[in-house]
């Protein structure tokens, strides 16, 4: 009996050709999983190929065969399995399927389709060995269409490369595995997902007794329904409350997490668990990579900032009164769980603050979610599901390829350094999302007038900020030597220069990237 569907377990589905095998293989690759191909399994265990179970068995015994391999993978409950084309046409295997895990359904162009199928005919037992096999696919693609067209989640393979149709396939699951610093960790966002976090820890080793770190707005709204879910699960649990907000980003609430984590005795086995916004995750990812010489710690971002940025890179840290982020260590997360669910909470002013990162990672690396962005405020809201796994996949990608910032990852400066300086010279009046959508702007427009952009960006991304409602202009108010030395002692500052990462174009930007100028300036640009 599956008593819930698992975040491990994935099918992929769809007609003769669509690719599913090699999406799952490769899927499972990436995702770090078993690899499951049913009808391997079904010639294994019955030591024929299927064209010989057929002709033994007719498709009745081949069904039933497929049943029990069926049952077998759904109570391993971890895994990629590629399904044969007719596995789910039986009403209960499909909903044993989707009760237990998730489906992903291939389509493709029906000329697709005959091209990669003609390389194969013969071992198609559907689709015989004669001539006729592409009336025999035409008829079975009709009877099958509705079904096939009836799966929630579903993926055109035509004209995608396997490498390309598995990332999209992990786009489409919200399913990510992170490596590169240390031990690799699962990323997932799954709606409503904090109700089976407690399941998600065990299925991934992770000791109590936990520390569960919120702030004093997040921890009403969501604490006891997280600690419903780790203690259904087994789970000791002591709440520990910070102050909610950036000012409260200090080293005195780092000695005060250490302080309770000893209280709640926490182990060098124990598990901190950071239920907010990018404030708690900071803090409470830092307080756990240096508390008894680093403990593991579980993201579980509230903010779509944090979703989108904050949870993943395992960067943490806490402000100094001379800058943002000066204390800190690199210390990945063992889990990311994004329930989107939680946004439903989430003040306005903070979604518009996030979407200022969701640009951005469009802006660098995924056109259509700055398209999207580009749609303005509503079309956004509409899909935030959609838009967490699409801003989450880009800043996966830059992570992946740069774990520590010697390169590319300084890509995701973009719009930072600028924004950085102007939230610590307004006091942290303006929000980081606002910041940065200040600073994306002004540094679109130094990238201008250096001639490293296009002409019109800048343009273009101001009016795709102000449509979600983003500020712009650095604040005429602002504290101009405030400003100036924020900028110079921000942590992007080489040898007493400061290193921008600078726009190109939507999708193409410069890192590293040195000017000789009067900062002041930046003030009117
Ligand atoms: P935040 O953590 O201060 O959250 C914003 C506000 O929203 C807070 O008042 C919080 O209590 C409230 N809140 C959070 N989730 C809520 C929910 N679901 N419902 C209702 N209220 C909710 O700020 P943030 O914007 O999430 O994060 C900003 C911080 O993240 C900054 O300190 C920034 O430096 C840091 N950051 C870190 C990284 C990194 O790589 N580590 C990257 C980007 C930003």
């Amino acid at each position: 009996m599956i008593a819930s569907k698992s975040e491990t377990l994935y099918f992929i589905y769809g007609p003769p050709g669509s690719g599913k095998s090699t999406l799952a293989r490769r899927l499972a690759g990436l995702l770090d999983l078993p690899f499951m191909d049913l009808d391997e399994q079904i010639q294994a265990s019955a030591g024929m190929p299927i064209p010989a179970i057929f002709d033994r068995e007719g498709e009745r015994g081949f069904r039933q065969r497929e049943r029990v391999a069926l049952e077998a993978a759904l109570q391993s409950g971890r895994g990629v399995v590629a399904l044969g084309g007719g596995a789910l046409l039986d009403p209960t295997s499909r909903s044993l399927v989707e009760s237990a895990g998730r489906v992903l359904c291939l389509r493709a162009e029906r000329e697709t389709l005959f091209e990669r199928l003609g390389q194969e005919v013969g071992t198609r037992p559907l689709l015989g060995e004669d001539a006729g096999w592409r009336e025999r696919l035409d008829a079975l693609l009709a009877v099958r269409a509705a079904q096939y067209h009836s799966f929630p989640l579903s993926l055109d393979t035509s004209a995608l490369n396997p490498e390309e149709a598995a990332r999209q396939a992990q786009l489409k699951f919200g399913a990510w595995r992170v490596s590169g610093m240390g031990a690799a960790y699962d990323v997932r966002v799954v709606q409503g997902g904090l109700d089976a976090l407690g399941s998600m820890l065990r299925a991934r080793g992770l000791e109590g007794p936990l520390a569960l770190v919120s702030d004093s707005q997040v921890a009403p709204l969501y604490a006891e329904k997280v600690e419903a879910a780790l203690k259904a699960a087994g789970y000791a649990v002591q709440r520990v409350v910070i102050p909610a907000g950036e000012e409260h980003k200090t080293l005195e609430t780092v000695s005060h997490l250490w302080e309770a984590f000893l209280a709640a005795r926490l182990d060098r086995r124990s598990t901190v668990l950071a239920l907010g916004g990018g404030v708690v995750g900071d803090l409470a990812g830092f307080a756990a990579a240096v508390y008894l010489r680093g403990v593991r710690w579980v993201a579980l971002p509230t903010t779509l900032l944090a979703m989108a940025d904050a949870s993943l890179g395992g960067k943490t840290g806490a402000d100094l009164p001379q800058g943002k982020n000066l204390i800190g260590a690199f210390h990945p997360p063992a889990l990311v769980l994004s329930d989107p669910a939680t946004l439903s909470t989430l003040p306005e002013a903070e979604l518009r603050s996030g979407m200022a990162e969701v640009v951005q990672h469009g802006q660098l690396a995924d056109q259509a979610l700055f398209a999207r962005a580009e749609g303005g405020w509503e079309a956004m809201r509409a899909n935030l599901d959609e838009t967490v796994r699409r801003a989450m996949a880009v800043k996966i990608a830059f992570i992946q390829a740069d774990p520590y910032e010697k390169n590319i990852r300084a890509a995701l400066n973009l719009g930072h350094t600028v924004g950085h300086a102007v939230e610590v010279a307004s006091g942290y009046r303006l929000r980081h999302g606002e910041a940065v959508a200040i600073g994306l702007r002004v540094e679109a427009r130094l990238a201008e007038a250096l001639g490293v952009a296009e002409a019109g960006l800048s343009g273009r991304i101001e009016a795709c900020l102000r449509g979600l409602g983003l500020p712009t202009r650095i604040p005429e108010e602002i504290d101009r030597e405030g400003f100036l030395r924020a900028l110079r002692v921000d942590k992007k500052n080489a040898a007493g220069q400061v290193r921008f990462a600078l726009p190109e174009r939507v999708g193409a930007y410069r890192v590293g990237v040195t000017v000789e100028m009067d900062f002041s300036e930046l003030l009117t640009i």
